[in-house]
Order: C-alpha cells, then sequence, then structure tokens
C-alpha cells in the first residue's frame, strides 16, 4: 500500500524533526524564544518509524529539528536511513535543513553517509542583521563556512531558506540576489506561517518583527533594482502550477541562480 493524500497524490516525503533544540535563537522561532518544548526519541525509534514510512511509500527523508545536527548520532542515522531503499528499490534522496552552524565540520561525513542536499535557513547576509536575528554573536562566519563547505562536498543542491521579517531584513533581497549568483546557491523567500499564539509579537529591545508577503505588498517594487533579472514567472503558468508548488513565484536565469517567493499560509488561504 501506497500513502495518498486526498487527492490521490502519492506521498513521498517525509520530514523527521530529530530534536527541538536550537544553537540559535530566532526572533520569530518558538524554539527561539521558549527553548526545546520536546523530549527526544532514541534515534533507533525515529529509525524505526521511517522504515515503516518507506514501506508506505516515502522516497524522500529530511532532517529537521530545532537544530538537527546538534542531535549527537546523526551521522550514523544518515548512514542507517541511507541503507533503505524505496519500493520502488531505488536509494532514498537525504536532505537536511539546518542552521548551518555546525555544517562547515560536519559535512564530510554526513556526504559520505549519504546526505545528498542542504537548505540552510539563514535571513541575513549582513553579519549584523544575521546576529540581531539570531540572537547568537558572530554566527554568520560559520554559516557561511558551512554553506561553502556543503557545495564542496558535493551536495547538491544547497538552498537558503530566508524568512522575510517587515523592518528587519526586507532590505535584504536584492543582497540575497547577489549572494545567490556569487555562492552558487538556490535562495527561496519564505514567508513566516503564523500557526500558533508565538506569531503576536512582542516588542523587544529587537523591535517588533512584522510579516513581510509578496502577496501583502508588491514584491516587484522590492526587486526592481535586482540587476540580474525582472521577469517573474507569468500570472497564468503561476496559476497552473500552483497545486503542487511550495513557491509561487521566481526569478531564474540559469540552473543555480533561482530566486523563489513562496507563500505559505496566507497564500494558500
Ligand atoms: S535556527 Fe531555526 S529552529 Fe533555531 S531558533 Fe532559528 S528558526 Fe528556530
Amino acid at each position: 500500500m501506497r500513502l495518498r493524500d486526498k487527492h490521490g497524490r502519492y506521498i513521498t516525503d517525509l520530514r523527521v524533526s530529530i530534536t527541538d533544540r536550537c544553537n540559535y535563537r530566532c526572533v520569530y522561532c518558538r524554539t527561539g524564544n521558549q527553548g526545546a518544548q520536546y523530549s527526544e526519541l532514541p534515534l533507533s525509534d525515529y529509525l524505526r518509524m521511517v522504515r515503516i514510512m518507506v514501506g508506505l511509500g516515502i522516497e524522500k527523508v529530511r532532517l529537521t529539528g530545532g537544530e538537527p545536527l546538534l542531535r549527537s548520532g546523526v551521522v550514523d542515522f544518515v548512514r542507517d536511513v541511507a541503507m533503505l531503499r524505496s519500493l520502488d528499490g531505488h536509494k532514498l534522496d537525504i536532505a537536511i535543513t539546518t542552521n548551518g552552524h555546525l555544517l562547515a565540520d560536519m559535512v564530510e561525513p554526513l556526504k559520505r553517509a549519504g546526505l545528498r542536499r542542504a537548505t540552510v535557513s539563514m535571513d541575513a547576509v549582513d553579519p549584523e542583521k544575521f546576529a540581531r536575528i539570531t540572537r547568537v554573536p558572530k554566527g554568520y562566519d560559520a554559516v557561511l563556512a558551512g554553506i561553502r563547505a556543503a557545495r564542496r562536498a558535493g551536495l547538491d543542491p544547497v538552498k537558503v531558506n530566508c524568512v522575510l521579517l517587515r523592518g528587519f531584513n526586507e532590505d535584504q533581497i536584492v543582497e540575497f540576489a547577489r549572494f545567490s549568483r556569487e555562492e552558487g546557491v538556490v535562495v527561496r523567500f519564505i514567508e513566516f506561517m503564523p500557526l500558533s499564539s508565538s506569531c503576536r509579537w512582542k516588542k523587544t529591545a529587537y523591535g517588533r518583527p512584522r510579516l513581510w508577503s509578496p502577496w501583502t505588498r508588491s514584491w516587484r517594487s522590492s526587486t526592481s533594482s535586482v540587476p540580474y533579472a525582472s521577469c517573474p514567472t507569468p500570472p497564468a503558468r503561476r496559476r497552473a502550477a500552483t497545486p503542487s508548488m511550495t513557491a509561487r513565484a521566481k526569478l531564474e536565469l540559469s540552473r543555480r541562480f533561482r530566486i523563489l517567493f513562496a507563500g505559505t499560509v496566507r497564500a494558500s488561504a
């Protein structure tokens, strides 16, 4: 039996949060504000669940957290997951979403264990803004080193996810465009998902973050000075592609240089 959603589409992707802990304290994040709320299962239990889900048609496994690289034994866990085979007998597509802080030292063993892709959460390409959002000093250099090490190790693609917060980092769009081209990574601007009471912002010493969305503000004007491209995906194509796409608009000049705008809750409301 293969898992299907209510539209009859096969479910092939599984996200596994192997820890709720994080070494960053991002201003918009529950974990960043309240710390870990959930205990961790032994990795052998996660592996058992992944094995069961693979038996139901899962082909892609993404490790997340918290910060998954904080979990001791993560390399062995990736190796164990990589031993599994899909229902069609293929190797699994194993990815990780990480804040990148520990990636530089861990990416080689992770790649050897079977990791194929990485998505790095990164909300600014300006070290000071980065520290203001993560509330951890000097993290930017570590994350940049992690992204470069991931590319050197051969992870493909390496993606960067940026949560845009009005008043915090909306001025980073053009800088991220440059970063995407210079570092050879795919940048995705994602909308903050106000799924819990944590979306009721309290004003802090860092100010009050506000949501930024391509749907509530003209992102064309924000990107009008991008020297590389000025042609969003045409609306008709966007509509046609919507049911299976996370990103709702994109600038794409080459396979490597892509900037994606991903609407989440409000875009699908
Ligand atoms: S890196 Fe991710 S999990 Fe950690 S505090 Fe920031 S948003 Fe939350």
